[in-house]
C-alpha cells in the first residue's frame, strides 16, 4: 500500500486553522476572531486581503498569470514606478527575486562581482536566510551550526568574519581591503528587534568607503515602511550600496527585491543574474498595489507613532523589563520566558511572535492597525502579564 505523503515536521504550529482574514484580524473555522500582531511574520503590511491588493491580483490573474522576465511586463514596470517613489536617492537599479534569502544571495553576488573579493563581514545576532551562503552569515548559533556541520558550509564559513553588534570601533578594525561586503540588518529581527545605533551604521559606511567594500542593508524584515520608511537604515541617516527587501513587499505573494546604486551595477550585462519566477506578473501587481496603498494611507509615519504609543504603554506594565525596536518591529523583554505568555495571549485571541531570545516577545503587526486594535492588544497583554505573575 502507498504511504500517504506527509509534510516534513519542521514547523511548530499554532492550533489554528484560518477560515478568512481581513485587516488586522483572522477568523478560525468556528468564527472565533484573532488579533494578528504577527502578520504572518511581518508579511501582511497592508493587512490581510487589502481590497486594492485583492483587486490587483484578480485583474492580473485574468490577463496573464505568468511569463518569465525574458519579456517586458506592465505589472513589473508599474512596481518599478511605485517603488521608485519610495526608494532612497542613490539606489537606481532593481532586480526582483522570490524571497529574502534569494535577495541576499544576489546582493552578495553583486558585491563579489564589483570588488573581485570574497570575504563577507556579518554580525552577532544576525539572520539573513536559509541558503547555505546566508546561513553561514547567521550570528545566531543554531542556524550557523546547521550550515557549518557540512564541509561545504565550512568552506563558505572560512570567507566570513563575524563582528560584535553595535560596536563601531570593532567594525572599523574588522573591515579591511579583503572585504567584499558588509551585510547588516539595521533592525535585527530574529534577535529580538535590536536596533543598530546611527553611529554604528555610520562607522560601517565610512569603513566600507575606506576599504572599497560594499555595504548591504538586509531589510527583508525591517523594510517596506514597517520601521518608518522603505529602509530603516536610510531613515537613520545612512545610505547603503545595496538594499534587500522581501516579506512585506507584496502583501503575501512571494517577491523579493535587490536595489542597488548605479556604481554597483557598473558593467552588469545579460545573464549575470537570473530567476525564473522573480518579478512575475501577479506578485509585481500585488506589490505595486500594496506599496501604493501603504504610501497613500500614510502608513510609514503611523508605524512610528503606533510604535511609540505601544512602547510607552508596555514599558510600565508588570513584568516588562524593556522595549526595543523601531516603528512596528518591536521586541518586548520580559522578566520571564515568553512562551507561556504567547500561549496565554493566543488563548485570549491575540497572535504574537517569539524571537531568538527566550525572554523577548516579538511584535510585527500589520501597519494598518488602528487605535482600537492597539487598545485591545494592550488590554489583553496587561491582563495576561498580571495573571501569569499571580500564577508564578
Ligand atoms: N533576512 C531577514 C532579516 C529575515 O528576517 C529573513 C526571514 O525571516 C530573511 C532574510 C530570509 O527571508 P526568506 O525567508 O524570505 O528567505
Amino acid at each position: 500500500m502507498l504511504s500517504p505523503l506527509m509534510e516534513m515536521p519542521v514547523y511548530s504550529r499554532w492550533p489554528l486553522e484560518v477560515a478568512r482574514a481581513e485587516g488586522s484580524y483572522l477568523w478560525d473555522r468556528g468564527g472565533r476572531r484573532y488579533l494578528d500582531f504577527y502578520a504572518g511574520h511581518a508579511v501582511a503590511g497592508s493587512g490581510h486581503c487589502h481590497p486594492r491588493v485583492v483587486a490587483a491580483i484578480r485583474e492580473q490573474a485574468e490577463k496573464l498569470i505568468f511569463y518569465s522576465s525574458a519579456l517586458r511586463s506592465e505589472p513589473r514596470e508599474r512596481l518599478l514606478r511605485v517603488l521608485g517613489t519610495l526608494t532612497p536617492p542613490g539606489l537606481t537599479r532593481a532586480f526582483f527575486v522570490n524571497s529574502g534569502a534569494e535577495a541576499n544571495e544576489q546582493a552578495l553576488a553583486l558585491a563579489r562581482r564589483r570588488t573581485g573579493r570574497s570575504r563577507v563581514v556579518c554580525f552577532e545576532g544576525a539572520f539573513h536566510g536559509r541558503t547555505l551562503a546566508t546561513l553561514v552569515l547567521a550570528g545566531l548559533r543554531p542556524y550557523r551550526a546547521s550550515a557549518l556541520a557540512s564541509a561545504a558550509g565550512e568552506a563558505l564559513g572560512a570567507f566570513t568574519r563575524r563582528l560584535p553588534w553595535n560596536d563601531a570601533a570593532a567594525a572599523r578594525a574588522g573591515i579591511d581591503e579583503e572585504v567584499a561586503a558588509v551585510i547588516v540588518e539595521p533592525v535585527q529581527g530574529l534577535a529580538g528587534a535590536r536596533v543598530a545605533s546611527p553611529e554604528f551604521l555610520q562607522a560601517l559606511r565610512e569603513a566600507c568607503d575606506a576599504a572599497g567594500a560594499v555595504l548591504i542593508f538586509d531589510e527583508v524584515q525591517s523594510g517596506c515602511l514597517r520601521c518608518g520608511g522603505l529602509s530603516a537604515g536610510v531613515e537613520m541617516g545612512v545610505q547603503p550600496d545595496l538594499l534587500t527587501l522581501a516579506k512585506g513587499i507584496a502583501a503575501g505573494l512571494p517577491l523579493g527585491a535587490v536595489l542597488a546604486t548605479t556604481a554597483v551595477c557598473d558593467g552588469l550585462s545579460t545573464g549575470d543574474l537570473g530567476s525564473t519566477f522573480g518579478g512575475a506578473p501577479i506578485p509585481c501587481a500585488a506589490a505595486a498595489a500594496n506599496l501604493a496603498a501603504l504610501a497613500e494611507e500614510g502608513r510609514a509615519r503611523r508605524a512610528l507613532e503606533h510604535g511609540r504609543r505601544l512602547a510607552d504603554a508596555m514599558a510600565v506594565m508588570p513584568g516588562v523589563v524593556g522595549v526595543e525596536g523601531r516603528g512596528l518591529l518591536m521586541g518586548v523583554r520580559l522578566d520571564r520566558p515568553v512562551r507561556p505568555v504567547i500561549r496565554a495571549l493566543f488563548a485570549s485571541g491575540v497572535l504574537t511572535g517569539t524571537s531568538a531570545d527566550p525572554d523577548v516577545l516579538r511584535l510585527l503587526p500589520p501597519l494598518v492597525i488602528d487605535d482600537s486594535e492597539i487598545e485591545l492588544f494592550l488590554r489583553t497583554l496587561k491582563e495576561v502579564l498580571e495573571s501569569s505573575r499571580e500564577g508564578q
